[in-house]
This record gives structure tokens, C-alpha cells and sequence, in this order.
């Protein structure tokens, strides 16, 4: 399963669901903002278990990615829920620090676990590379796919133009030609438990950087509200964005429930029919406030704008219009113009635009249903 697969499935509702499967890492990135250390937490792994057995041939996500803090620090349990996933049709994917290229030979029950996954990316930035030399990964890498495995790169600059972005590209596509995708990201105050697939900044408009007043009332869909979210303490978000993830009590209007509770039918059940979900996966932040709220006032940031929802906007009267007929045919209308627009579309807007062509480098192409074509967001239930 390669990187542009996971990525045609980014906007699809339910269609993904991101597993945090701990809260720790031996990195000391300067940027993590998960604040991951070894003294973090750990997901339960008997909530994680019921999870993943709950999914049911009609009613599944069609990929779980394995995130942190650090996944392959548990690489037992990457290993028994990779296949308890793989048992019941669902693909897996993983995304690590690769704590472990700093040594000669990767320990046996590591290289197990990410053999069980369906596709493999590792995380790098300069930062990064202070705690694993840039060679060690690639060397990984590539012997990684000289055994046939699907694999990506993470990679995480400051900004558009930072030399070290088309420095780690221009040699990455030496090296490696059209094997290994990239997904390119700015940094900003997210750690790894949210950077895969997902925003590092959300643009707000296509030529956002030449507006000199944004127009705050534009209808944006959030494609990031679209897969649940597990965090370490059991907590299931609609959105990945760090601060959501992190804030408790968790905001009401992106929380879905717990895994101490909640099986995966009650979680897709609660994540596809949310009124509120279904207006900010179609309309945006800014224009429900814009529509809903106070106008214009508040933070231009579309995902502090999203935040602040309960505050600004009549909440009720949103949740009115996206329970309705009306609600459910904008968010099905929203998945398929975004899936339809293809997965280095969606990296220009939540991406870094300048390296979105690297998710999908010409020989390597989806080989996915976005599950949209029928007008059936979610694909499989
Ligand atoms: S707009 Fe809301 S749902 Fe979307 S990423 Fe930002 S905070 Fe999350």
C-alpha cells in the first residue's frame, strides 16, 4: 500500500482510523509538541484489542495507522493488531522516529512488527536528524524495500523555501528515484501523533499568501475531521490536530468518545452523524462562524477558529442544519470534490504545496477506492 493510497482516503469520513499507541519516545526532538518522553503514557492495550476486533466485514475502516510517541516501542502490539486488523480485511500503516537505525541490526521483534504493516514511513527533520543520522534511515529504508515493503518519508521543514527541505528531497529522489514518496509539512506546534497524513498548516485559500485581507467567510472543508483519533488515554477525537488532541475536558463538538467504552460501530456511528462533524468536514470553521456566529471576530487561524465553535457560534442552530437532509448531502458533497481532486490537491492546502507532487511520484498511483464514487462517504461500515 503506498503513501498516495493512504492519502486518497484522507477526506473520506471513517474511512481511516488513527491509532495512538503511546505516548512515549527515547527521541528528544526539540519540536515534538506531544512533549513525548519515556515517562509518557500508554494506551491500553485491551481497549486497543476490542477495537480492532470490533470491526465487522460491513462495518470497518479500510485502514489503521499506528502512531505515538514512539509506535515500535510496543512492537508486540503493533505486530497482534497489524494482524488482527489484516483478519478482518483492514489495512495498517505506521509511523516512526526510527529510534532503532542507530544501531547495526534492527532487534527481531521490531523488524516483526514493521513487517506486519502494510506500509512503513519514517519521520525526519533537521532536528531529527540530531538524534538519528539521516544516513541510518535511508540505509533502513532501502533495505526495507529491497524486501519488497512499501515505504514513505515524513519530512518536516521550516517553511517552503528552507534549503533544507530541497537538499533531503533532491538526495532522497537520488538515491531512491520514484521509491519513496514524501509528504513534505511545515513545522508548527504538532508532534507525531498528528503529523501523519494530516496538516501541518491548514491554508486557508489557494492564494492565501497573496491576499492581503483573507476572506474569512470562504467555505473550506476540513478534511482533517474525517478520521477518528485515538489518543493515549483512551480518548477518540474527530480531529487530529494536536490541540484538540491534548485538550481535556476534549471539545465537545470533536469528541466521540472512549475506547473504555465505545466499540468501533458506536464511534463510526457518532463521527459520520454529527451535525456539527458534518459541517466542519463540508463547510469549515471560518464560515460556520461566519454563517453561525460572530461574523468576522475572533482568530483568522482556521483550526483556533474551529476550536473556539462552542463560544462564537450558536452552536444548536449548526447542529440543526447539519442533522437535517441538507447537512448529510454537503458533507457526501465535500468527500467526493476532495477525493475527486486527488491526493497532491489535498497536500497543496494541508501540506507544504511546494513538494505536494511527492506524495505521488510519477510510477506510483493509487490503487485505491476513495469509496466516494457511489456517493457513500465512509466506504466499507
Ligand atoms: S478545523 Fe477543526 S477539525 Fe479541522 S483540523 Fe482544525 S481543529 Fe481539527
Amino acid at each position: 500500500m503506498e503513501l498516495v493510497d493512504l492519502i486518497s482516503l484522507r477526506p473520506v469520513p471513517c474511512a481511516g482510523v488513527l491509532l495512538m499507541l503511546t505516548q512515549r519516545c527515547p527521541l528528544h526532538c526539540a519540536h515534538c509538541s506531544t512533549a513525548s518522553t519515556m515517562a509518557g503514557p500508554q494506551t491500553d492495550a485491551a481497549a486497543l484489542r476490542r477495537l480492532v476486533d470490533s470491526f465487522g466485514p460491513e462495518n470497518r475502516p479500510e485502514l489503521v495507522m499506528f502512531t505515538g510517541g514512539e509506535p515500535l516501542l510496543r512492537p508486540g502490539l503493533v505486530t497482534e493488531l497489524a494482524r488482527a486488523a489484516a483478519a478482518r480485511g483492514v489495512r495498517t500503516a505506521l509511523l516512526s522516529g526510527m529510534f532503532f537505525a542507530r544501531h547495526e541490526r534492527v532487534a527481531p521483534h521490531i523488524q516483526e512488527a514493521i513487517r506486519s504493516v502494510d506500509h512503513f514511513s519514517a519521520s525526519l527533520d533537521r532536528e531529527h536528524e540530531r538524534e538519528v543520522p539521516r544516513a541510518e534511515v535511508l540505509r533502513t529504508l532501502a533495505t526495507l524495500l529491497d524486501d519488497g515493503m512499501a515505504v514513505s518519508l515524513h519530512l518536516t521543514g521550516h517553511g517552503a523555501d528552507d534549503p533544507y527541505l530541497a537538499e533531503v528531497t533532491a538526495q532522497v529522489r537520488r538515491e531512491f528515484g520514484d521509491r519513496v514518496p514524501m509528504l513534505v509539512n511545515e513545522v508548527r506546534a504538532v508532534g507525531r501523533a498528528t503529523s501523519w497524513a494530516t496538516a501541518a498548516r491548514i491554508v486557508t485559500g489557494p492564494d492565501e499568501a497573496s491576499e492581503s485581507t483573507p476572506d474569512r467567510t470562504r467555505v473550506l472543508p476540513c478534511a482533517m475531521a474525517a478520521w477518528p483519533v485515538v489518543a493515549a488515554d483512551g480518548t477518540v477525537l474527530a480531529c487530529c490536530g494536536q490541540d484538540a488532541v491534548d485538550r481535556r475536558p476534549a471539545p465537545e463538538h470533536l469528541l466521540l468518545g472512549n475506547i473504555a467504552d465505545d466499540d468501533w460501530p458506536t464511534l463510526r456511528e457518532r463521527a459520520m452523524n454529527s451535525p456539527e462533524l458534518r459541517m466542519i468536514r463540508a463547510l469549515g470553521p471560518l464560515h460556520l462562524r461566519s454563517r453561525f456566529g460572530d461574523g468576522d471576530a475572533g482568530p483568522d487561524d482556521y483550526c483556533a477558529a474551529c476550536l473556539a465553535l462552542p463560544q462564537s457560534t450558536d452552536l444548536p442552530a449548526i447542529r440543526a442544519f447539519g442533522a437535517g437532509p441538507a447537512g448529510e448531502l454537503l458533507d457526501r458533497h465535500a468527500t467526493r470534490t476532495q477525493a475527486e481532486a486527488g491526493p497532491v490537491a489535498l497536500m497543496r492546502r494541508f501540506g507544504c504545496a511546494k513538494y505536494a507532487e511527492l506524495v505521488a511520484p510519477s510510477g506510483v498511483s493509487s490503487g485505491v477506492s476513495s469509496g466516494v464514487s457511489s456517493g457513500a462517504p465512509g466506504g466499507p461500515r
